[in-house]
């Protein structure tokens, strides 16, 4: 049955008609639909395409380098280059914003992106993904980096695509959040899941227990809670998931509820989080409130905060409202000094709750 089905194409059209430069953001959105379908065709194959294994080579965060990575940062800037629609593009694989060949024309918007997210999960067959946010450029020649620096709330369009046994596409143009389908056969992507909602209340909380003595004392206390179950504050079960992989667990959020953190913590006191602000966090920060979640550092929204670099990282914490309410709250009675003495079975050194800790 294939009447009555809304492809991408047509539901970009409809949401994104009237307003001036409205048809070019719904061109620049096929263009990057065009190119995750390479890419999903690529991930599908496996090892008999040929892509997996890592190169030599290290990316400006020092990471190695997947030959997925390299690939698929290619195939999203030439299906995104030449239309027109953008006048530049910055992603993880680049230290630097990516200047257009001269022959292209300059368009109104500027497109960040992680090309292949959870690329460490490619070797093992688990879902990855890659994410994306549009911006409206501003000013006259080149952009800089300096002009990629633009809170998240400015971002006029976010999506990311989850490569899994069926490869989605879900997105949001600032009018709720949107799940579309891969149809391999025909090639589109044909909207399946409309108005994503998050449920607000969750039992299932998602976190790298090994950084578990590097978190901060309201993660600490979170979690504790959480995992005192029946027995404890929260007076119920909760169960934990872990995959790895940033859309991944974004979309099991979306799914079913949930809670994603990647707090804060000390294990390398020269960097405030994990995951990077401009084409991790914000994207997914405008999917999941779309979706009527929540996406916080722990102490601000995330599409509040003001850029300072391209690579810049950040705390995240996204998902179900309450809980994300719950722990701004934990954070802030911590930074207060109100919240009550933390006891935790698991901790026999004390020394990190002592008064002194909590400068
Ligand atoms: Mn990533
Ligand atoms: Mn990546």
């Amino acid at each position: 049955m294939l009447q009555g089905r809304t492809t991408i194409s047509k539901f970009l059209i409809e949401q994104l008609h009237g307003a001036e430069d409205q048809a070019d953001l719904a061109a620049l959105l096929v263009d990057v639909t065009a190119a995750v379908k390479a890419i999903a065709a690529m991930t599908a194959k496996g090892a008999l395409g040929g892509f997996l294994g890592s190169l030599d080579s290290a990316n400006v965060q020092g990471e190695t380098q997947k030959r997925l990575d390299v690939l698929s940062n290619e195939v999203i800037i030439q299906s995104c280059e030449w239309g027109g629609l953008v006048a530049g593009m910055a992603s993880e694989e680049m230290e630097q914003p990516y200047a257009l060949p001269r022959q292209f024309e300059r368009g109104p918007f500027l497109l960040v992106f992680d090309p292949l997210d959870g690329s460490s999960n490619i070797d093992v067959n688990v879902s990855v993904g890659s994410i994306f946010s549009v911006l409206r450029a501003q000013g006259i020649g080149e952009p800089r980096e300096a002009d990629y620096l633009r809170r998240g709330v400015e971002q006029v369009a976010a999506g990311y695509a989850i490569y899994g046994p069926a490869t989605m596409l879900v997105l949001s143009v600032g009018k709720g959040t949107h799940g579309f389908t891969l149809d391999r056969e025909i090639g589109n992507f044909i909207l399946t899941h409309p108005d994503l909602s998050i449920p607000e209340e969750t039992s299932e909380f998602a976190i790298n227990a090994s950084n578990e003595r590097f978190w901060e004392p309201p993660v600490q206390r979170y979690v504790a809670e959480c995992k005192a179950g029946r027995s404890g504050d929260r007076g119920r079960d909760f169960n934990t998931r872990w995959i790895a992989s940033l859309v991944a667990e974004v979309h099991r959020i979306l799914m079913r509820g949930g809670v994603f953190l990647y707090p804060r913590d000390t294990k390398d006191p020269g960097r405030a989080g994990r995951l990077r602000l401009l084409y991790e966090a914000n994207p997914m920060a405008l999917i999941v409130e779309q979706a009527g979640g929540a996406a916080s550092t722990g102490r601000q929204r995330i599409l509040d905060l003001q850029p300072e670099a391209l690579h810049q990282r950040v705390p995240v914490i996204l998902g179900s409202k309450s809980e994300i309410l719950r722990l701004e709250r934990y954070h802030q009675e911590y930074d207060s000094g109100q919240d009550k003495p933390f006891v935790s079975p698991l901790f026999k050194d004390r020394s990190l709750y002592a008064d002194g800790a909590r400068a």
